[in-house]
């Protein structure tokens, strides 16, 4: 079989990061069997659906590098398809105009209610046999309804929840077309995935209801159906359902906020399937090893700490050169011109040790691009204690003698610490604060590295004259 998957999102407002785990699946799946992964946009609710979301949804999708085999494919540039199938169902039998009005249908509705019924659709309109239908109301438009199966009931084996059978009773006859003659959601669904030919319908389970309505339209156009994999909900940190109400973050929010898109796909791959123990793994991993037993069962819950602990893992293990490319925009916000002055690779390498996100490696790299700080008489007086001076002296020769790389520079720390006995903070604050006049820094002998020795010399000397 050639597998092909789908991610279908109405792009009817706020992206988050739950969103896109239903695009992650479906692309493993088809990746790992070398498969087609399609991007369809559920774009038919015209009020709600806007260009933004959808651009928000494609960027997300490159950053996470989740690349398409086809598509995007924009429902609304389909309605004409929808519109044929439509007719090829009321040809064969398979749907019927109904023309019970809105307002019958709310009196139907209240009646059954009120008689503690379920409120379902009476099948006033619906052709059988021997049966004759109520005369054509003039001057009324009416809905399309598909005949759907009367007894019986369907059932699917989910990849992730297990064999579900609904009941046949439980389903009206879905209204597929509106008086306007435009097609409604469900039906919209199963026109797709069947041109499409999806053979694994990987989605979120908010539409396990509409799955045996869909199952049904399906079989009566003679297509088959695909296997169904509902993914459970992600919950945010405190346990409700992640919404940009509740704080969730978009993906854009990731990205400006320095998250590498290696971190967050990682970090999604975990949330609702496992492979062992494996916490960090690579893309090309997950795809090997991805597959739909191993889905969870109950809802994920979103770990904020989790995922910056994850980018911290990413930022370390980074190749130099392409965080620094990461960084570099983060770093240009700041004002930092990377060109200038040290080399900002060695930079971004020296500072990613200990930090979480590409934001704060550019805030620490801020240091070493400002201008060599020049200092009062009085300041000093205040940070440069007068019995170390002489420590200091003696440092500036070993740090010119040294060889310009971290043991060398540490050599000449330890050297000059000995021989004046003392010990490494009471040398290395007032070396930061002529350095840079502050007393926060990474490691002296890297940041001796990454400044050059001759500008640190330079600085120094300015504060023993
Ligand atoms: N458009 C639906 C959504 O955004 C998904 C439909 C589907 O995957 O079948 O929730």
């Amino acid at each position: 079989m050639h597998i092909r998957t789908r991610f279908a999102p109405s792009p009817t407002g706020f992206i988050h990061l739950g969103n896109l785990r239903s695009a992650l699946y479906p692309w493993a799946f088809a990746r790992r069997n070398k498969g087609d992964f399609i991007l369809r946009i559920e774009d038919t609710d015209l009020e709600r659906s806007t260009q933004e979301a959808v651009d928000v949804i494609i960027e997300g999708m490159s950053w996470l590098g989740l690349d398409l085999d086809e598509g995007p494919i924009y429902q609304m540039q389909r309605i004409d398809r929808y519109r044929e199938v439509v007719k090829q169902m009321l040809d064969k039998g398979l749907a019927y105009p109904c023309y019970m009005s809105e307002e019958d249908l709310n009196k139907l509705r209240d009646e059954q209610m009120s008689n503690k019924q379920k409120p379902r659709y009476n099948c006033m309109w619906r052709p059988e046999p021997g049966k004759t239908l109520p005369p054509v109301p003039e001057g009324v438009l009416p809905v399309i309804r598909f005949k759907n199966p009367i007894g019986g009931s369907v059932v699917w084996d989910d990849a992730v929840k297990g064999r579900i059978e609904i009941s046949n009773e439980e389903l009206d006859d879905l209204v597929i077309a509106r008086p306007d003659g435009t097609p409604t959601y469900n039906f919209c669904v199963v026109v797709d995935d069947l041109d499409m030919k999806i053979t694994h319908v990987i989605r979120g389970d908010d539409h396990v209801n509409n799955t045996p309505r869909q199952i049904n339209i399906m079989k009566a156009l003679g297509g088959e159906t695909p296997v169904y994999a509902h993914l459970p909900t992600v919950l945010n940190d405190s346990g409700e359902k992640m919404s940009k109400r509740n704080g969730a973050m978009s993906v854009r929010d990731y990205q400006k906020a320095g998250y590498l898109p290696e971190a967050i796909l990682n970090y999604l791959a975990r949330l609702g399937w496992s492979h062992g123990d494996a916490e960090v793994f690579t893309k090309e991993q997950f795809v090997d090893w991805f597959d739909l037993d191993s889905l969870g069962r109950s809802p994920a819950q979103h770990n904020p700490e989790k995922l910056l602990w994850l980018n911290h893992q990413y930022i370390q293990n980074a190749d130099p050169v392409k965080l620094a490319q990461a960084t570099e925009p983060f770093a240009h916000e700041l004002g930092i011109d990377t060109q200038k002055g040290v080399d900002f690779v060695q930079v971004v390498d020296l500072l990613k040790g200990r930090a979480n996100t590409l934001i704060e490696i550019a805030e620490g790299a801020k240091l070493f691009y400002l201008p060599a700080p020049n200092f009062t008489a009085q300041q000093i007086a205040e940070n440069i204690p007068e019995n170390i001076v002489p420590a200091l002296k003696d440092l500036i020769l070993a740090i010119q003698n040294a060889e310009p790389n971290k043991e060398g520079y540490s050599a000449a720390f330890k050297r000059v610490l000995a021989s004046h006995q003392l010990k490494m903070p009471a040398l290395a604050m007032p070396v930061r604060y002529a350095l840079f006049a502050t007393t926060q820094t990474p490691a002296i002998d890297s940041v001796l590295v990454v400044l050059g020795k001759d500008e640190a010399v330079e600085r120094l000397s300015k504060v023993v004259q």
